[in-house]
């Protein structure tokens, strides 16, 4: 199939990418690596009149460490964050999250910007964003804000960003001292869209209790999401004396419209889901340990 006829802009500035989606409104849709966005124009599961190429837009590239914290230009392919050795050595679970997505060759073309915007239930680097509390960096022609990862993912394919808004940047604090991080997840086959995972950050304190965690759950929902009741229970407990299988079930247990289709059954998602977080909240214990 062959997508609708549209109008394509190459817009060269920030500016004139904003102005435009502000001008041409719910008919304009803006596409990075067209990873996501390509498919479903060409499926027609979408149609609009205008696509606003950000590739040209400058300074949407790059991994710059900042103080305590690693900024992502929105335009950084998933590729050049998988070469990276500082997003290896300062975000690890987003450098183990990375080759999970899909194959190199959509890689070398998807970006986080468009990975993050899509918001696809089932995309690891939105869990990741809200299991390390990232801040999404959003520019419109009203100017510029932040927006915390936790606010952002509002249901199926939607986001908190207006419809003139652009993702800029992705900002995740660097890893800090007893810090752990593990992503896991189970697909049908390698590169396809993980049926259930988890992506798990623990940071203990001097006696080993849990001072922080975040636990972001993909393929469980109409979105991805935290479990913050599994986040509560283990915070603040003795690392050595938390059961990873108990994390697992109440990670799960308050999950509501869990996907039930051809490729598994919500119950099934459910319990493959329980094991996954399991699986991370172990691995990323054992890294904060130094095991
Ligand atoms: P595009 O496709 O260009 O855009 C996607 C959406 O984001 C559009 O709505 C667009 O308007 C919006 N957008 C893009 N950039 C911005 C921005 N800067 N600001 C605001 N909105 C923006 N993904 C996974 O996470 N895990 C997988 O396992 C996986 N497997 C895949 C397998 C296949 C066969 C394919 C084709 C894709 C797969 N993907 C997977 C999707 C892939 O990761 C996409 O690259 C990603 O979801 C979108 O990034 P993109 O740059 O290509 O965005």
């Amino acid at each position: 199939m062959k997508p609708a006829s549209f109008e394509y802009h190459a817009p060269s500035s920030l500016d004139e990418a904003v102005a435009l989606l502000a001008e041409l409104g719910e008919d304009a849709k803006a596409i990075a690596g067209g990873q996501s966005l390509a498919p479903m124009l060409i499926l027609r599961l979408a149609v609009f009149g205008h696509l606003v190429d950000l590739r040209r837009v400058p300074g949407l590239r790059g991994i710059e460490r900042r103080d305590g914290s690693v900024r992502i230009g929105a335009g950084t392919t998933q590729a050049a964050i998988g070469r990276s050795a500082e997003i290896a050595r300062s975000v690890p679970l987003l450098a183990r999250a990375t080759p999970l997505i899909g194959h190199f060759q959509i890689r070398s073309r998807g970006t986080i910007g468009g990975s993050i915007a899509h918001a696809d239930a089932a995309a690891e680097y939105p869990a990741v964003a809200l299991a390390l509390d990232a801040r999404l960096e959003a520019f419109s022609p009203r100017g510029r804000r932040t927006i915390p990862a936790a606010g952002f993912f509002t249901g199926l394919w939607s986001t908190g960003l207006a419809e003139d808004e652009l993702l800029t940047g992705v900002t995740f604090p660097a890893r800090g001292p007893r810090s752990g991080f593990a992503v896991e997840e189970f697909a049908r086959r390698r590169g396809d869209f993980a049926l259930a995972g988890a992506a798990v950050a623990v940071e203990l304190d001097e006696d080993a209790r849990v001072r922080r965690c975040g636990i972001g759950l993909f393929g469980l929902g109409p979105a991805v999401q935290r479990a913050p009741a599994a986040e509560a229970a283990a915070t603040g407990a003795e690392a050595a004396g938390i059961d990873a299988a108990e994390v697992g079930r109440t990670a799960v247990s308050r999950l509501a419209s869990i996907p039930s289709d051809l490729h598994g059954s919500a119950a099934y998602r459910t319990r493959v889901g329980a094991a996954m977080v399991a699986r991370a909240w172990q691995k990323a214990v054992e890294e904060a340990k130094g095991d």
